[in-house]
């Protein structure tokens, strides 16, 4: 989205751009997005490379092949993706190896000062934290609200919250499972198997290898800080199987080889954001995993941040958004896409809880597979309504603030 007036500069606190990561899921109001900027015929044609023309999300077991599908959800490598975006950004526009380490308010409602871990410094009329789950800013945002406020709670919103889950991860060589149990479902198709606290989902890549990701729910710890800074450690192939061979003796003989395989594993805590009040304030705001990470079981994360992208980049540069009418201008932004942001993160709670038949559905499976559906629809936002649509709110709402504001000058 090109802004002649606006000048856009991006700091990263790597010093490359990261291509790390598995496969990401775009939503069909993601792709309208990547449509409209002329992105999506790159994803396409990323995704036919990789040799996954559309989605190949997993099936929920024990129903029809139809659950993602109808999403019109499009499954790209994080890497590819990474790529078509940073191709898309003029170099002289990207400051790597920079991590920001604090903000400071010039002037309430005026620009920002940038302080950076190299001792750097810049000033900026609006700062956009999109930095991720552990972000800075929305730290500083926290705090600070915490302080004028006098008021901790809202210190739960710093730190990312731990949602008692651990999840195993793998790479599986798909001719492994076969000797194992030529029969097996996975060496055909993707699969969900839910269970009590604990849930698998694995499936094929197309170059011969099975995406396995166990994980393990101890509720009595939901919400308890992670005891280190670190989320992730390598196990080796012994004590991965040895960590999981217990809490699945009991299942069916298709998890049980699959266990049996299970290679040398990472074991990761799973972490989201405490939905947050506010998403903005002042001349700050922020968007994606910043402002609404969510529990990585709907795969909503990086379509909800493009949503984000999109909105606050459309209403920063209509003729409206002034220098003086930022304020405005950004509380248009949270209105449209804080309900969306958070709802992700209740979405994404909910579906952990029926994969894991502690949810509202107890262990009536069936049951639990209709509300992982209608969760899924919810993320997705298979409705109606498009980005656009809620735009034409914001703009709506903007329109009257601004008249509101001028009546009050006059
Ligand atoms: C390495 C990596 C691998 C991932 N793999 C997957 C995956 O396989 N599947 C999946 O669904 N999702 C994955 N994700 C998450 C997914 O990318 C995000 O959930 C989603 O895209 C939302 O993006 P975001 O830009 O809000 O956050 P992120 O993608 O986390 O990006 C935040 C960026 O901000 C930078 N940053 C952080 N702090 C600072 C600071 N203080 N100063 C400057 N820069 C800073 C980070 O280095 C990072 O580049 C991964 C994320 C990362 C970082």
């Amino acid at each position: 989205m090109k802004a002649p007036d606006i000048r856009v500069e991006l700091y990263e606190s790597f010093s490359e751009l990261s291509t790390a990561g598995a496969n990401i899921t775009i939503s069909k109001r993601a792709r309208y997005i990547l449509h409209k900027m002329n992105l999506e015929d790159a994803c396409l044609k990323a995704c036919r490379n990789a040799g996954d023309d559309k989605s190949k999300s997993p099936d929920l077991q024990e129903t029809n092949k139809s659950t993602f599908r109808r999403l019109d959800a499009l499954r790209i490598s994080r890497g590819d993706f990474m790529k078509i975006l940073f191709n898309s950004v003029p170099s002289k526009n990207l400051r790597l190896g920079k991590k920001l380490t604090k903000y400071t308010f010039i002037r309430e409602n005026g620009p920002i000062g940038l302080q950076f871990s190299d001792g750097t410094r810049a000033i900026c009329d609006v700062l956009v934290g999109s930095d991720g789950v552990r972000s800075t800013v929305r730290g500083q945002l926290m705090r600070e609200k915490a302080r004028l406020s006098d008021d901790d709670t809202f210190h739960k919103h710093v730190d990312p919250r731990w949602s008692g889950t651990i999840i195993y991860r793998s790479l599986i060589p798909r001719s492994r499972l076969a000797v194992q149990n030529p029969n097996h479902s996975l060496l055909s198709t993707g699969q969900i198997y839910l269970g009590n606290n604990q849930h698998i989902t694995a499936h094929p890549f197309s170059n011969g290898m099975l995406d396995v990701a166990i994980s393990i729910t101890d509720l009595s710890k939901e919400g308890s800080p992670w005891p280190s800074n670190n989320w992730s450690s390598q196990l080796d192939k012994e004590t991965s199987r040895r960590k999981l061979a217990k809490r699945f003796l009991d299942s069916n003989k298709e998890v049980q080889d699959l266990i049996k395989v299970f290679d040398m594993s990472i074991e990761t805590a799973v972490m989201d954001v405490e939905p947050l009040p506010f998403y903005v304030r002042g001349h700050v705001a922020l968007i994606g995993d910043a402002a609404h990470s969510a529990l990585p079981y709907t795969g909503g994360n990086a379509s909800m941040a493009i949503e984000d992208a999109y909105a606050l980049g459309r209403i920063l540069r209509i003729s409206m958004t002034t220098k003086d009418t930022l304020p405005i201008s950004l509380r248009a932004y949270q209105r449209i896409r804080k309900p969306h942001g958070n709802n992700n993160i209740h979405n994404a709670r909910q579906v952990l809880r029926e994969f894991q038949l502690n949810g509202n559905s107890g262990t009536d499976m069936e049951s639990a597979i209709q509300r992982i559906r209608y969760h899924f629809h919810e993320t997705f936002a298979t409705t109606e309504s498009t980005p656009d649509t809620d735009l034409r709110m914001a703009l709506s709402w903007m329109n009257s603030e601004m008249s509101k504001s001028r009546h009050g000058r006059s």
